[in-house]
């Protein structure tokens, strides 16, 4: 521990340990945000595009009027219905691509954050935390029960509550 500052506090951290910190929250950061957009727009304009296609268009074909204006409204029906669906089967498709792309960069992100660290560390995240001070205390996290216990008897006089 090396001094407190505003809300930071200074751990000294191994670098190997740092390494796979990092690894482990771009990991996290990878997310399926582009998937879910694709999943909205090409599910939803393609639910719009079957609806008007079968709430405006079929009434239109066997509305009682000329048989070549009807004709044209079946071919626009045909049209809208033919491609809502797509839009729909496309999007979802594509859905799932992408999203099966984002698990597997996660997948690949985790397993450098794996490979970086070794078989003592306690976890693949940062191991300590510090919340913050209220008046003269200190909160600090430890992920490893060891360290908890030796910061603990390092700092017997000080420490509140182990
Ligand atoms: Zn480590």
């Amino acid at each position: 521990m090396v001094r407190a500052n505003e809300r930071w506090w200074d751990v000294p951290y191994c670098d190997a340990c740092l390494g796979h910190a990092e690894a482990h929250e771009r990991a996290r950061a990878v997310n399926a945000g582009p998937a879910n957009l694709v999943l909205g727009l090409g599910v939803g304009s393609g639910v719009l595009l079957t609806l008007s296609g079968m709430m405006c268009g079929l009434p239109g074909v066997f509305a009682p009027g000329e048989l070549r204006n009807r004709a044209t409204v079946a071919v626009m029906t045909v049209g809208m219905l033919v491609i809502g669906l797509g839009l729909l089967i496309g999007g979802v498709r594509w859905y799932q691509n992408l999203h099966a792309a984002a698990v597997q960069r996660q997948r690949r992100a985790t397993k450098r954050a794996r490979a970086l660290a070794s078989a003592r560390c306690c976890g693949l995240p940062i191991a300590v935390v510090y919340e913050g001070w209220h008046g003269s205390v200190h909160t600090f996290w430890f992920a490893n029960t060891d360290f908890a216990a030796a910061f603990a008897r390092a700092n017997a006089a000080k420490v509140v509550r182990p």
